[in-house]
């Protein structure tokens, strides 16, 4: 029986393991030294000056929206082809919840797109008071425009940059490292660049924005005695300043975060070196094919069907690749075909391309992990079942 290929997984090495064993057999399994030593290990990579580490991304783009006084009566506008996390975010804490349609080529946010739809909400008076453009599959979204927009729109704008630790953007600089935002949200689920199981690190160049997050990531309660309200008390003392919440990570992931930091370009070269390969072996095939760039760090490989050349459904083929224990996935039915969302009174038809995208896609096992006979053994088995 063949083993089961999934369409991404952690890579965890003996260092990686030792490195959670010594804080185990540390004083410290939360709060302790390796949290601050993880932040600085993710906001120096990315080259920004603070970062806060919080239980998982989910978590981070809450908290940012929070900080950034997002609440009710405000609007938030994120892409409908994403994780439903990228506009949960914005639900809870009050705000209504829009969409842009994608770039049909990328997944991404379309630039196009946006600038109409804020053309027409500055004529009505509901311009979004932030933005989250989510760098689907890893590859960048287009920030020098997005910071363009910001400027003339003047609306506040955070990266869920999920998918997109170790990413650049066009212009070369580390994903992450974008004057033009507010803030930018990693995650640390097991599928991701790099894991610490769950976990996520904002990172920002605001001081201000930082120390909200990180007050409110315990439950706005500090014992900073330079930030206490209340002067010249004993140790013990602390304020609740906040309605914050409990978004810890603990010390032991922390520290498989730091480690794991160090193999980052590792896992994206790994990444990179199968998308071109991939690229490579399905030329001929009927599929489009996500287009090359260099800096996309291929959190996922989506190709789509092409609806002219291909005659088999994306369903025959998800099921077929399954059926032969490769573990291809969909990412992602568009946020606001959810039923939850349907609630809200999103409909289908109002994002046709994010719909068509999420109809004919499907994502390729790419991960570190992933053997050039395993993923012969993906090329094989999808030629086959394109070619009857
Ligand atoms: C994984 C993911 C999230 C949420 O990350 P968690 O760390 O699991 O909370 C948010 N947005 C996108 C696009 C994701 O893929």
């Amino acid at each position: 029986m063949a083993h089961f290929i999934p369409y991404s997984c952690q890579l965890i090495e003996d260092d990686d393991i030792d490195a959670v064993v010594a804080v185990l057999r540390s004083d410290w399994l939360t709060q302790g030294p390796n949290i601050e030593r993880f932040e600085q290990a993710v906001a120096g990579y990315c080259g920004v000056p603070h970062g806060v580490a919080i239980s998982n991304a989910t978590a981070g783009l809450h908290l940012v929206c929070m900080a950034l006084g997002v609440g009710a009566g405000d609007v938030v506008w994120t892409s409908p082809l994403s994780f439903t996390a990228s506009s949960n975010c914005a639900l809870y804490v009050g705000a209504e919840v829009d969409f842009v349609d994608i770039d049909p080529a990328t997944g991404n946010i379309c630039v196009q797109a946006l600038t109409e739809k804020l053309e027409a909400a500055k004529r009505t008076g509901r311009l979004p008071k932030l933005i989250i453009p989510v760098h689907y599959a890893g590859r960048a979204c287009d920030m020098d425009a997005l910071g363009a927009l910001k400027e003339k729109y003047g609306f506040a704008l955070v990266e869920d940059a999920a998918h997109a630790l170790g990413a650049q953007y066009s212009n070369g600089a580390a994903v992450g490292n974008h004057k033009a935002s507010d803030a930018v949200v990693f995650s640390f689920h097991p599928v991701k660049p790099i894991t610490t199981g769950e976990g996520g690190v904002v990172v920002t160049r605001d001081a201000k924005l930082a120390d909200n997050v990180r007050l409110l990531r315990t439950h706005g309660i500090t014992r900073d005695a330079a930030l206490l309200q209340q002067k010249n008390m004993p140790a013990w003392y602390y304020e609740q300043q906040e309605l914050g919440y409990n978004y810890r990570i603990t010390d032991f992931q922390a520290a498989l975060g730091t480690s794991q930091m160090g193999k980052l370009d590792r896992f994206i070269a790994a990444r990179r070196a199968i998308a071109a390969r991939y690229d490579a072996l399905l030329k001929n095939l009927p599929l489009l094919l996500p287009p090359i760039d260099t800096g996309t760090g291929w959190h996922l490989y989506p190709i789509q069907l092409d609806p002219v050349r291909c005659n088999v459904s994306r369903d025959a083929v998800f099921e077929q690749m399954r059926a032969q224990q490769i573990g291809v996935n969909v990412h992602y039915i568009p946020i606001h075909l959810h039923p939850y969302y349907r609630t809200l009174g999103f409909k289908p038809g109002q994002f046709p391309h994010a719909e068509h995208f999420f109809n004919h896609c499907l994502s390729l096992p790419v991960h570190p992990r992933l053997t050039s006979a395993d993923q012969d053994v993906v090329v094989t088995a999808l030629s086959k079942i394109l070619d009857t």
